[in-house]
């Protein structure tokens, strides 16, 4: 990979998101600039999404199935208790 601004032949090098998400990027020894390549990003979007899901405990309360949210999402969600909430499936995947 050389430098888009100065052609000079770039160093790839490795890094991590907060979460410790490795990445690389190729860096320039000459001006600095810095070029992630985007072919990656799909697979860390991918890693993160599986990292930010949440699994919820489906439980019988009565006639009704009820599911159990934690708490970490709730907050995020700002649900409490009574709080009315509006069901919405997700496609279902082939
Ligand atoms: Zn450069």
């Amino acid at each position: 990979m050389k430098c888009l601004k100065c052609k000079t032949r770039m160093n790839e090098k490795r890094s991590n998101f907060e979460e410790g998400i490795p990445y690389s990027y190729w860096s320039c020894p000459n001006c600095q600039e810095e070029i992630v390549d985007m072919r990656q990003l799909h697979s860390v979007a991918e890693k993160y999404r599986k990292l930010k899901q949440y699994s919820a405990t489906v439980s019988q309360w009565g006639d009704s199935i009820a599911i159990r949210i934690p708490q970490k999402l709730a907050a995020q969600y700002h649900l409490k208790p009574k709080k009315t909430v509006s069901l919405i499936p997700e496609k279902k995947k082939h």
